[in-house]
């Protein structure tokens, strides 16, 4: 068995710069304390793990303006996936100390919504029911901004008559956002498309793709709550027509998906932490020569 690193693969820079700067705050001593991330920093275990070594309070739940409820002094630190207006203007009024680890991508998003809205546009915001990255970017307009998710989601819009443009949520796969940006086109012909799918999140669903073709199976690692990670199993089974797992480590691999495979291509998300993605790597080789040994021995 073969074993395909898909190349790029894991952390992007917008991952990378928002735990070095949780470290940084950690390790200030003018850091008012206590320090707590409002959300998980990325959608990763073993990311969030690492952090509550440096005595950061990784605050986990759905709605941003609920668990700032939970802080009322020290410092508070906006996770990558960004805050709504409300979040920010809360934080304020609470008085603590504000660190804002928003990657730029997200923020581009954020600005262009709020120039969208001021321009007059209803927004139709592609993206996912529940997930952090949303609740900002709609909250920087929100009585302007439609939440898209399904083609129901689309059905049930009235919108006809209005200045329309259609966002979509940094983490999301362009063959996903594909079918409903065609579906909005049919019914408001008008309708402006901005594509905000992050250059990072394209690039390895494209590789992925493109990679495991060559592969009989893929394995994502990365978190179950990971939207990028999710995307790249669904791209690969979709675009690629192979099955693909998504695993959280070693752990999660079940032996029999290996059977009778010849190569098996690995990749994770954005917010997967490289080790975690070399142990499965090492682990599948070592599960190679252990077939072969048995395989000599037969
Ligand atoms: Fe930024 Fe894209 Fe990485 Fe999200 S996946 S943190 S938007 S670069």
């Amino acid at each position: 068995m073969q074993v395909v690193r898909i190349t790029p693969r894991g952390y992007c820079y917008g991952v990378v710069d928002a735990q070095k700067l949780v470290r940084q705050v950690a390790e200030d001593p003018k850091t008012r304390k206590p320090i707590f991330v409002l959300g998980l920093i990325v959608h990763n275990r073993h990311a969030v793990e690492e952090l509550d070594r440096y005595g950061v309070v990784s605050l986990d739940g759905e709605n941003r303006l609920e668990l700032l409820e939970r802080v009322s002094e020290g410092t508070v630190i906006f996770t990558a996936h960004g805050v709504s207006q409300e979040v920010r203007r809360r934080a304020a009024e609470k008085g603590l100390d504000v660190v804002d680890a928003t990657c730029p991508d997200v923020t581009k998003t954020h600005d262009l919504i709020r120039t969208l809205a001021d321009e007059g546009y209803t927004v139709l915001y592609i993206g996912r029911r529940g997930h952090p990255e949303p609740e900002g970017a709609m909250g920087e307009a929100p009585d302007r901004v439609h939440l898209i998710e399904t083609a129901e989601d689309v059905r049930e819009l009235d919108l006809a008559g209005k200045r329309l443009a259609v966002v979509t949520q940094t983490t999301l796969s362009r063959w996903d956002t594909d079918a409903t940006i065609a579906q909005l086109r049919q019914l408001y012909p008008e309708v402006e498309v901005y594509n905000e799918i992050c250059l990072a999140t394209q690039l390895r669903q494209e590789a992925a793709v493109r990679q495991a073709e060559a592969c009989d199976l893929v394995i994502v690692v990365g978190d179950t709550r990971s939207n990028n990670s999710n995307r790249l199993v669904q791209v690969v089974k979709e675009q690629a027509a192979r099955p693909a797992y998504l695993v959280d480590g070693v752990d999660d691999i079940d032996p029999r998906w290996l059977e009778g495979k010849a190569t098996v291509g690995v990749t994770s998300g954005s917010s997967t932490p490289s080790p975690i993605t070399r142990d499965v790597i090492h682990f599948l080789e070592q599960f190679e020569s252990q077939s072969q040994v048995g395989d000599r021995r037969e």
